[in-house]
This record gives structure tokens, sequence and C-alpha cells, in this order.
């Protein structure tokens, strides 16, 4: 394991925005209050954002619901949309570099993680759904009678959004892109533990000449600003990314206004490896599939079933990547580990660490903090762990890998299948038979066979089961955002 530790001085990029957009200013909250957003790197406040609260998501939706009823936005050309979509996604592109850098210092991801992963997805997702504006349209149907009967597509009007702070540029564009396309305005909710680069985004998102109070960013937090969103009536739908316990609190609240509602939740996703596959793509992509982004992923390959012929060899391997990975200051591009994102996710952690071990598990390698500053975790294996064990049950949403033996296909995919999630699930096999039968019988949103976390903006994403409600991504992300009219004119 890297001993770099230190986090040293690196420049910071320059923060632009930490007020609030209403139509097209950033400003203070109503209440005047702010919080302060800290660097995980160092635990030093980065700066203080204004914190949004009732009267602002008021002012907020107020001003998504002109632009949407009355404002230039409701009657632009379908190809202007797109046209803009594509403006933000040259603008993004023109800001990789300061972007990154900002993601990385208020998320504590690894910048060259930012600038590879992140950034290019959230282009590609800009660019996917700018090309999606002009091609949303209705179909004619032949019913009985001298009519004409067609549909129509329409946006479904002011959405809210709520994003966690695991992916908050990348997030963000998943929720703005099919919701622009189809013609919404939007009020979004940034978590309040990564506002940074979402009011960047909305900067350049003016920039690019969105017209005022289509797009509207109120950082605060959960209970007060994301409550009042999900509660508001002149909001038409909540598009929330999260926890499942707070998916239960949007549901229950958005009852009385009985908003439509799209979830992507967590998940325990099963990544299984049969003793035929190539050994070396399989390890590197357990690692990959677990330790990306410490291992603050929804999907994360958090169970590692292993084919018991192969299982020591596998373990051998997996301890020696994961114990070589370079932990540091995520703004050095040779770190390939941050920090996790705060001393809650740091302390359930840690938690989780010491249940492992309580619970029976074998602790391979890591295990504890990594240095004095930060809130850096070991890159952490967890060997004998059997299914009944809290770290093979619930997020941890960390760097903890859990590794269980199976001997048979039949019995894997049962105990793949036992969690109430289905986000996502990977085999690594040489047998196409095997392959297809897992990518059948796996209950989950998402199966990759021989490879991990390989995300495209054309290909659908979301949760079977308590995993979510609804896809994002690809032609599927548009039916979040819009309603179908049936239009029937007699002849
Ligand atoms: P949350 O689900 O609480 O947060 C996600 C977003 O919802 C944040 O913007 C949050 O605001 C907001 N929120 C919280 N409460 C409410 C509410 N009552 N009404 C409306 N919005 C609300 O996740 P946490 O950040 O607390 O993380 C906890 C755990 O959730 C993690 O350890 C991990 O297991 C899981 N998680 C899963 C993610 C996924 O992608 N599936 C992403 C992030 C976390 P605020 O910023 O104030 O918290």
């Amino acid at each position: 394991m890297s001993t770099a530790t230190e986090v040293r001085e690196i420049p910071a990029p320059p923060i632009r925005q930490t007020g609030i957009l209403i139509g097209d200013e950033f400003r203070p909250s109503v209440s005047g209050k702010t919080f302060a957003t800290v660097n995980p790197a160092t635990e030093e406040v980065i700066c203080q954002v204004a914190e949004g609260d009732t009267e602002d998501i008021n002012l907020a939706v107020h001003a998504a619901r002109s632009a949407f009823e009355t404002g230039p936005w409701s009657r632009m050309d379908a190809r202007d949309r797109g046209r803009l979509l594509h403006k933000l996604a040259d603008l993004t592109e023109r800001h990789l570099d300061e972007l990154a850098a900002l993601e990385s210092l208020d998320n504590g991801k690894p910048i060259r993680d930012a600038k590879a992963a992140d950034l290019p997805l959230v282009i590609d997702c800009l660019r996917y759904y700018a090309g999606w504006a002009d091609k949303i349209h209705g179909d004619t149907i032949p019913i009985r009678g001298d009519f004409f009967c067609y549909t129509r597509r329409e946006p479904v009007g002011v959405c809210g959004q709520i994003i966690p702070w695991n992916f908050p540029l990348l997030m963000t564009a998943w929720k703005w892109g099919p919701a622009l396309a189809t013609g919404n305005t939007i009020v979004m909710k940034p978590a309040e533990q990564t506002p940074l680069t979402c009011l960047r985004l909305a900067e350049l998102a003016l920039e690019a000449g969105f017209p005022p109070g289509v797009i509207n960013v109120v950082p605060g937090y959960g209970p007060t600003a994301g409550a009042a969103l999900v509660a508001h009536p002149q909001v038409d739908k909540i598009a929330f990314t999260g926890e499942g316990s707070t998916a239960k609190i949007i549901m229950r609240n958005a009852a009385e206004t009985l908003k439509r509602l799209t979830f992507e939740l967590g998940g325990k996703s099963p990544n299984i490896v049969f003793a035929d596959a190539d050994l070396d793509a399989a390890v590197a992509g357990a690692e990959f599939g677990l330790f990306f982004n410490q291992g603050q992923c929804c999907c994360a390959g958090s169970r590692l079933f292993v084919e018991e012929s192969i299982h020591d060899r596998f373990v051998e391997l997996v301890v020696a990547r994961a114990s070589q990975r370079v932990i540091g200051n995520p703004l050095e591009e040779a770190t390939q580990q941050g920090p996790q994102v705060d001393k809650a996710q740091f302390d359930k952690i840690m938690h989780y660490i010491e249940r492992g071990s309580d619970q029976g598990a074998e602790c391979r390698t890591g295990g504890r903090r990594h240095g004095q500053r930060g809130y850096f975790v070991q890159p952490t294996v967890f060997t004998g762990v059997t299914d009944n064990m809290d770290i093979a049950r619930d997020e941890i949403f960390g760097p903890v890998m859990s590794i269980l033996k199976f001997r048979d296909i039949s019995e894997v995919i049962d105990r793949a299948n036992q969690t109430p999630y289905g986000l996502a699930a990977a085999v690594w096999t040489r047998d196409v038979q095997k392959a297809h039968r897992i990518a059948a019988s796996v209950r989950a949103g998402t199966v990759w066979v021989n490879c991990y976390d390989v995300f495209d903006a054309a290909a659908p994403f979301g949760g079977f089961k308590m995993s979510g409600m609804g896809r994002e991504l690809g032609e599927a992300g548009l039916a979040n955002y819009t309603e179908l009219k049936t239009v029937t004119v007699r002849l």
C-alpha cells in the first residue's frame, strides 16, 4: 500500500459559484444561512455555500413554473433545445480540467477518474440527449370509426431532481439530459456534501443560453430543501438517486400531491467468477468493480462469488492488487484511491469492517484508517464471508470487498438473488451458456459479462426490486420525463 499519506498542497481549482440559482441569478438564501462544504482529503472547509430552505424552493419552483408555462422555453423548437444541450456539452468539454479538479476537491475522487470517467460520461450524456430532442414523437393509431387518433409526448412539467454525492456531476447530467431534451424545467437539489460542480455546471448552462428559470439549483439539506421540493404542489415529478430509506420518505411525502416518481437506489451486486474465467481479467474486474470511486458506487460488485476450485489463487491475486492501490491526495494524477466523502461515511465503513471481523470473516488486507488526516480507508478484503453476515447483506458504500465461495451455477444463482436489491450483476466465464444463464436468471437491471461498470448514455440503467423504479439513460430515460397524450379527431 502506498505510504503517500500526507496530502500535499496542490493549487485548488477556483470556486466560482456558491449561491442558489433561481431564474438567471445566483443569490444568497432568503434566510441568509450558509453551510460548509468540506475537502474530505484534509477535513478542511473549502467554502461556505448558500443554504436553501422552503422559501428558496418556493422561489425556484415559481421560476421553473413560469419558464415552463410562459417563458421562451415553452415555445422553443425541439431542435433549439437540442442545440442548447450541445452547447452545454461543448462548454463542459472546454472546462473539463477545471470541473474535474473541482469534483475531486469537493468529493475526494481521484482526479484521473474524474477526467477519464466522470467528465467524459457527463459530456456524452448531454450530447446523447441533445440528439434526442427533435426525435421525440407519438404514433398514429387506427382506432375504430371515422376518427383520426394520434399520441403526443409532452413534457411532465416542473421536475424536482435530488441527487447524491458519489457522482455529483454525472448524476446532474443523467437528470438534466433527458429532462431538458423533452422540454421540462428543473429544480435540482444537489447533495449537501458536494454542491460545487452542479453549481458550476448551472453557470455554464446560463452561458450556453438556457432561458432563465429552465434550470434552478438549490443547495441545502435533504430534510429541509429536499423535503420542501418533494411536498411542493407545483412540482410535477421527483427524480431521486440515493438511499432506499430516503426514497421511502420521499414516496410518502409525494403521495399527497401524487407526483411522478423515479428512483435509482442502492445495491448489493453479485460479481460471479467461474473457474473457467480469464483469471487475470476477472481479478482486475473484481478490483475495479469494487474499489472504483472508493467503493462509493450503487452498483459496486460488493458480493464477490468465486468458484471453489480457483478460490485460493483468486484471493491471493486480488489481495495483492488491493494492497498495492495508491492511496493519497485525490488531486495527484498517480492517486487511485481518495478519501471517503465525509466522516459519516467513514464511520459507517469502519463499523462494517469491525462487524465483518466480529461475525467471523477473515480480513486479508486493509481494515484500518489510512493516514491521520482525511477520511481515507485502506482497501479491505474479507474472505470466509457467508450470506448472512452484515458485510454480505448491507450496502457498505466503501472499499470493502467480501469474497464468498460457491460450488455450482444453480447454487450461485440462488444465492445471488437472495437480496432485496437488484441493481447490477456480473459474471466472468468463457462458457457462453453459463454467461447467458446467469444473465437471464439474476434479478438485476444490468448484467455485465466479462466486464464491469461499463456505462454508456445509450444503455438503460436502473434497478429491479428495492434498487429503484424506472430506468435512466437510453431511450428508456425519456419515458420518465414525458406524459403521453391521446388526441382523437372526428373525420
Ligand atoms: P441520501 O439518500 O440520504 O441522500 C441523497 C439525497 O437525498 C441528498 O441530496 C439528500 O440530502 C437528499 N435527502 C435526504 N433526505 C431527504 C428527504 N427527506 N427529502 C428529500 N431529499 C432528501 O443518502 P446519504 O447521502 O445519506 O448516504 C447514505 C447512504 O446511502 C450511503 O452510505 C449509501 O449506502 C447510500 N447511497 C446510495 C447512493 C446510490 O447511488 N444508490 C448514493 C449515495 C448514497 P442531503 O445532502 O442533506 O443528505
